[in-house]
């Protein structure tokens, strides 16, 4: 049996420790962090994962934690509804630290290693060692690398892969607020010139936003109350969810680009965020991620585990999606802050009249996952 390393603890590295230990494969998981988690925000979660998650019998917990979401409204900054689309496929919207609970729970404590933040790799063609930050190594036969947008190991295997930046700055937060019954299973999205404000029930208890601006890459952090300031045009409601919000979160959007590149070198494969990353504008970045650990375990093992057809056969499976996702978000992103007034005006009124088989056909194909099975 092969030594496998996964190097990250997110949600794509723990979703490919679930796959693993649910084919009784055995693996070592490095995490950077001392203790596993996310930041306080939601996160939605498509049908085709939702399913997959059925294969490994977490659906249950999943559905029990999140909320689904029956449709997707566009709206006017003052919540006038522009389009409306009913979101058929059970889509549910959960709070990060619970989905990284369910997803660290049922794995074998002693395959997770924490504070192991992998600092080096040194590969041959049979063997790879990989060294940490506290001075200690590890040697291992395949690597699987799952450590998010900034990765430094993708960095040390393919420098010339950089990230891309929207030039938009993107806010988020929890707030304990009971919404009327009109947004529950609701996803609002409003847009006015240059900004954006996101929001969907996490339950009946809490509320997740997200609030889009136009802004350069490491700008200084803001308060909530710059931000209620920023949105004062906007809706009485979308100014209490800031305002009463438990916590603020500041990202510069990005990911990176949309040009082809190889998921893999000899022994060492990536996944997730670490080799396409993509702007959250479709909500599809831990889909992928998802999608990208079901696929890898089914290569692996269709190929007993030789890296050299395996991993090229996993990025086949998955490259077309995972591109077509981070190519759409990019454009999505991009019409949505326009910088003219007249292509402004154009997109806000395309709403209403794109036909509805269009997001339908584009919902459909995210949400395919026959080729996994
Ligand atoms: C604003 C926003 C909203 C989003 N909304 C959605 C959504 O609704 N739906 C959706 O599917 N996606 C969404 N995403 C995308 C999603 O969050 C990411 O795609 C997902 O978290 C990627 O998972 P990952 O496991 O690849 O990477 P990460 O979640 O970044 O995990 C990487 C892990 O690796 C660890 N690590 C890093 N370096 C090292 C090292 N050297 N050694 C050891 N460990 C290391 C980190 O500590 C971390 O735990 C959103 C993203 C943003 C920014």
């Amino acid at each position: 049996m092969k030594n496998i390393a996964i190097i990250g603890g997110g949600i794509g590295g723990l979703t490919m420790a679930n796959c693993l230990q649910a084919k009784r494969i055995d693996f070592k998981l490095y995490e950077q962090a001392p203790q596993l988690g996310e930041v306080g925000a939601g996160i939605g979660l498509s049908k085709s994962v939702m399913d997959l998650f059925r294969k490994i019998n977490l659906y249950e917990e999943l559905e029990a934690a999140g909320s689904f979401i029956k449709y997707a409204c566009m709206t006017s900054k003052h919540l006038k509804v522009r389009r409306e689309l009913p979101v058929k496929l059970d889509s549910i919207c959960i709070h990060r630290a619970k989905l990284i609970d369910i997803l660290s729970k049922h794995i074998d404590k002693e395959k997770i290693h924490l504070n192991k933040k992998v600092s080096k790799i040194a590969q041959d063609e049979n063997r790879i060692t990989l060294f940490f930050s506290d001075g200690t190594s590890a040697p291992c036969d395949l690597v699987i690398v799952a450590d998010g947008i900034h990765s430094p190991i993708r960095k040390q295997l393919f420098p010339s892969l950089n990230i891309r930046y929207a030039n938009q700055i993107i806010w988020r937060g929890v707030t304990k607020l009971r919404l009327d019954n009109f947004y529950q299973n609701r996803f609002i999205e409003s847009w006015d010139e240059y900004k954006r404000f996101l929001f969907v029930p996490l339950n009946r208890e809490y509320v997740f936003w997200l609030a889009v601006q136009n802004g350069a890459p490491g700008g200084a952090k803001i308060t909530k109350a710059d931000l209620v300031k920023g949105y004062s045009g906007f809706h009485p409601l979308v100014q209490q969810l800031i305002r009463d919000s438990e916590n603020l979160i500041q990202n510069d959007l990005a990911d990176l680009g949309g040009d082809d590149r190889i998921w893999y070198k000899e022994n060492i494969v990536i996944m997730g965020d670490a080799i396409h990353a993509t702007t959250p504008n479709l909500a599809q970045g831990g889909c992928q991620a998802i999608e990208d650990a079901f696929a890898l375990t089914r290569m692996l093992i269709t190929h007993d585990f030789n890296h050299n057809v395996a991993f090229p056969a996993y990025q086949q499976l998955r490259n077309k999606k995972a591109m077509y996702v981070v190519n759409t978000s990019w454009k999505l992103g991009q019409m949505a802050h326009e910088g003219s007034k007249i292509k402004y005006f154009l997109s806000k009124h395309a709403w209403r009249f794109i036909p509805g088989g269009v997001f339908k056909k584009s919902e459909r194909f995210i949400n395919d996952i026959k080729y996994l099975s």
